[in-house]
C-alpha cells in the first residue's frame, strides 16, 4: 500500500517531475511497486501479499515492526491486527495526526507460522532503507528487538533500551517494547504505557 495521506502526496504530486528528476512521490510509487513484485527471497512465492507501508508521505514519525501476520498478509497493510489496533491508540495518544506518521516493517513478506527469518530480513533491508530516505522522518521508534537492533546492533537488552530515546542517532529513534509484548502481561502493557509516556514527553521536547 502506498502513502494514504500527507503533505505531497495525490494525484497531482504523483505526476509531477522536477527538472527532469522523478518526484519523491513517484518514486515511492516505484519503489512500492518493486516491493510489491519481489522474489528475492523464499517469502516472496509464500505471501498473499506484500505489506508496504500506511501512513502519511512526509511523516514525522515512522514506527518499524518486524513482519507481517496473517491479517497484514491478508490486507497488504501494516498493524492492522490487535497489535495494530494497540498501536493506533499509542498513535492516537501521542496526539500524531494521520498525514504525521507512518508504520512499516523490516519484513514485507509474512514469514511462515511468523517466525522471523533472519536471512530475509538481510535481503530486505535496503527496502527498509530506501523507504526511509524517501519519507525522511524526524524520529524512527521501534518495535520490538528486532527492529531495535536493525537500527543499533550493539544495543542494550530490550528491556534495558526501551524508552530511553536515542537523540545523536541517525536516524534519532526510540526503543518500544513490540505491542504484541504489551499485550501479553499487564507488567509488560503497564510498562509500554510509561515508555509511551516517555516518547510524548521527547516528541514535545523535540517540537519546542
Ligand atoms: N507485528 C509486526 O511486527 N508487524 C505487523 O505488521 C503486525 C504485527
Amino acid at each position: 500500500m502506498g502513502p494514504r495521506s500527507g503533505r505531497g502526496s495525490g494525484a497531482k504530486a504523483a505526476g509531477r517531475a522536477t527538472g527532469g528528476k522523478p518526484s519523491r512521490r513517484a518514486e515511492w510509487d516505484r519503489l512500492s511497486r518493486e516491493i510489491r513484485a519481489c522474489r528475492k527471497c523464499p517469502l516472496g512465492s509464500l505471501r498473499t501479499h506484500a505489506v508496504v507501508y500506511r501512513g502519511g508521505l512526509s511523516p514525522r514519525v515512522v514506527f518499524v515492526g518486524e513482519a507481517p501476520g496473517a491479517e497484514e498478509d491478508r490486507t497488504g497493510l501494516p498493524f492492522v491486527g490487535r497489535s495494530g489496533r494497540l498501536l493506533d491508540r499509542a498513535v492516537a495518544t501521542l496526539g500524531l495526526t494521520e498525514g504525521e506518521f507512518g508504520v512499516l516493517n523490516l519484513l514485507k513478506c509474512r514469514p511462515p507460522q511468523n517466525r522471523f527469518d533472519r536471512a530475509s530480513a538481510r535481503t530486505c533491508r535496503p527496502y527498509l532503507d530506501r523507504q526511509l530516505e524517501l519519507l525522511r522522518p524526524e524520529i524512527v521508534v521501534t518495535l520490538g528487538a528486532r527492529a531495535l537492533t536493525a537500527f543499533d546492533p550493539l544495543s542494550l537488552r530490550m528491556l534495558a533500551a526501551a524508552g530511553h530515546p536515542r537523540s545523536g542517532a541517525e536516524p534519532a529513534h526510540f526503543p518500544l517494547i513490540h505491542p504484541a509484548a504489551a499485550l501479553r502481561s499487564r507488567r509488560m502493557h503497564d510498562r509500554w504505557e510509561a515508555d509511551l509516556r516517555t516518547l510524548g514527553r521527547w516528541l514535545v521536547e523535540r517540537a519546542a
